[in-house]
Parts: structure tokens; sequence; C-alpha cells
């Protein structure tokens, strides 16, 4: 599936996992969004609102930061967050919640990443 990425704002060539924009004069935060499977630019999502309800401008869903991020690992997905409760990951790493610690455990194992696996059970 070659599919072309494209920055929502600018239209500049990105790619899947970008978090920025690579156009120095756009600099969109991107997020890809797990119910349209698309690349949006999400605005004011930063600045201590670290769990606000992102609205998706391709589908209209709700849309939360993936957990994943904050804990220190690689990824922008945007988790659903249309239901009563946000999810806490996107669709990429929630469907491998098993790698997750392997992901995210070689740098924050027993810390943020040990603690949050640990009350979740
Ligand atoms: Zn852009
Ligand atoms: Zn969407
Ligand atoms: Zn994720």
């Amino acid at each position: 599936m070659a599919k072309e990425w494209k920055c929502p704002r600018c239209s500049s060539a990105t790619t899947r996992a970008a978090r920025k924009c690579s156009n120095s004069d756009c600099r969109a935060e991107l997020g890809l969004c797990s119910h349209c499977k698309d690349l949006i630019a999400v605005e004011a999502a930063e600045g201590g609102l670290r769990r606000a309800r992102i609205t998706c401008s391709k589908c209209g869903e709700a849309v939360v930061r993936c957990r994943t991020t904050q804990v220190g690992g690689a990824c922008n997905g945007l988790a659903r967050a249309s239901g009563r409760y946000a999810h806490q990951f996107c669709d990429d790493c929630s469907g491998k919640t098993f790698d997750f610690a392997t992901r995210v455990g070689v740098l924050a194992l027993g810390t943020a990443a040990g603690a949050l696996l640990r009350r979740r059970r």
C-alpha cells in the first residue's frame, strides 16, 4: 500500500510516523488518527492539557495523544476518545500491548511505564 502521506496543512510530503511537518514555514504538529488512519494537524494539544481531546479534522471523531509518547516512546498516534473513556493507546500501539513494554521499557523500566502498567492490572 503505497500511500503518499502529506501534511494536512501545507501539503508537503511527509511520512506516516512524522510528528512534525518538515516544512520550516509550517511546522504543524502531526498525528495519526485511529479512526480514519490519516494524518491530521494537531492544534493546541500541547501546553499543559496533555490529555486534551482533539477533534480530527478529517473524520470529526474525538482523539487524544497516544500514551506511548508520554512515557518516552516514539509514536505519533492519536487514540480513540469518542466513547465515554478515552483509549490509552492508538490502534498501532494497542495492537501490540505486549510489545509496548519492550519498546518503552528499555528507557523507562521501573519508572513511568512500569508504574503505569502495574497500576492497570
Ligand atoms: Zn506542513
Ligand atoms: Zn480521523
Ligand atoms: Zn501509539
